[in-house]
C-alpha cells in the first residue's frame, strides 16, 4: 500500500472503496473553488466541493476582496468617476507589472475577460458601492469601490500604458476579512 501523504497524489487504483461519485470534484472552497463549482453546476454537471477546513473561505475569506479590473472602455465605477480604460492599456500594465516572466497570453486573456468577470461577480450578488476613492490606497478604510491599487501612475508604467484606477473592492467596511 502506498504511503499516505499530503504532498503526493494517492494512486486511484490503490483506493479500495469510493464514497462518492460525481462529474466534477472540486478541492477547496475558496473563491476559485466557489466560482468553478457555480459554473460547473450551471453547466449541468453534478458537483461535489471538498473543503479540509471546518468552513468555507480560505485565504479568499480573509482577503480584502480587491480585484484588479478594467479595460473594454471601463467598468461602471471607472466610467462614473470619469476614467476611460482600454483593454490594451490594462494588458500592457499587467505584462509590465508581472515582470520578465509574465505570461503574455494569460495577461491578454485576463484583460479581454475582465469586464465579464466583474459582471459575473455582480450577477452572483457580490456587492459593490460603485464610488471612487481618490488617492493611493492599499485597501479603503471604508466600503468604497474604486481605488488606485497598483503602480499604474508611476514611471515606467505610465510611459507605456495610460494609467487608470483598477482596484475594485467588494463592499465591506475596513481592511481584509471580506468573508465568503
Ligand atoms: C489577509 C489577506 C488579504 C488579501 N487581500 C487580497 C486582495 O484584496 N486582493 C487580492 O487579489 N488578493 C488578496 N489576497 C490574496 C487572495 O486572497 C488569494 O490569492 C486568493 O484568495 C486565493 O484564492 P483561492 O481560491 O485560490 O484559495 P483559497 O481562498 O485559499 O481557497 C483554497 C481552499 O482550499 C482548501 N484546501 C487546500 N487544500 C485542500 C485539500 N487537500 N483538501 C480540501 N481542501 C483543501 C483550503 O482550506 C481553502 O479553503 C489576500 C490574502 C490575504 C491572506
Amino acid at each position: 500500500m502506498p504511503e499516505i501523504s499530503l504532498h503526493k497524489p494517492y494512486p486511484a487504483d490503490s483506493v479500495s472503496d469510493w464514497d462518492f461519485e460525481t462529474d466534477i470534484a472540486i478541492i477547496g472552497f475558496g473563491a476559485a473553488g466557489a466560482c468553478a463549482a457555480i459554473e460547473a453546476a450551471e453547466a449541468g454537471a453534478k458537483v461535489i466541493l471538498f473543503e479540509r477546513n471546518s468552513g468555507s473561505g480560505g485565504a479568499s475569506g480573509l482577503s480584502g476582496g480587491e480585484i484588479y479590473l478594467g479595460g473594454s472602455g471601463g467598468t461602471d465605477a471607472q466610467k462614473a468617476a470619469g476614467f476611460e480604460d482600454s483593454t490594451e492599456n490594462l494588458a500592457a500594465y499587467l505584462k509590465m507589472a508581472g515582470g520578465p516572466c509574465a505570461d503574455d497570453a494569460k495577461c491578454d486573456l485576463y484583460a479581454d475577460e475582465s469586464l465579464n468577470h466583474y459582471d459575473w461577480l455582480k450577477a452572483q450578488g457580490v456587492p459593490y458601492r460603485g464610488n471612487y476613492l481618490p488617492g493611493k490606497h492599499i485597501e479603503p478604510m471604508d466600503d468604497s469601490t474604486l481605488i488606485w491599487s497598483g503602480s499604474e501612475a508611476a514611471a515606467p508604467f505610465c510611459d507605456k500604458a495610460k494609467p487608470a484606477p483598477r482596484g475594485h473592492v467588494i463592499q465591506h467596511m475596513g481592511w481584509a476579512g471580506v468573508g465568503l
